[in-house]
C-alpha cells in the first residue's frame, strides 16, 4: 500500500503522496490521472524491493534489481564493469533513428 491518491486541484485531479504532496502535473481527467497513480505505484514497489544483496556466485555486495537479481553485474555479464566500453553519442544517435 503506497498511500498515494488522486486529490482535486482545481477544475482537475493530481496524484498526492501519504503525506498530501503533489506528485503529479494536473489532469483534467481523472481516468488519466488514475493511470499516472498506478504507474506510481508501480515504480514505489519497484523501488522498494530493490535492495543490496551479496552476489550469490562472488559474494560481493551489489544493488539489485529485485529478488530475481542475485548475481553482481560482473558474474551476470562475465564482463567486469569498468571494462565495459561506453557508449558512444554517436552509437547511440544511430540507434535512435535506425
Ligand atoms: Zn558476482
Amino acid at each position: 500500500m503506497s498511500g498515494f491518491n488522486l486529490q482535486r486541484h482545481g477544475r482537475g485531479w493530481i496524484v498526492a503522496g501519504p503525506d498530501g504532496r503533489q506528485l503529479s502535473g494536473v489532469y483534467g481527467d481523472r481516468g488519466l490521472a488514475a493511470v499516472r497513480l498506478g504507474e506510481l505505484q508501480d515504480l514505489a514497489e519497484a523501488t522498494g524491493r530493490r535492495m543490496r544483496r551479496a552476489c550469490m556466485c562472488c559474494g560481493v555486495s551489489f544493488q539489485s534489481a529485485g529478488i530475481h537479481n542475485r548475481l553482481c553485474v560482473d558474474c551476470r555479464t562475465g564482463t567486469p564493469v569498468e571494462r565495459v566500453p561506453a557508449r558512444s553519442k554517436s552509437a547511440a544517435r544511430a540507434e535512435g533513428t535506425a
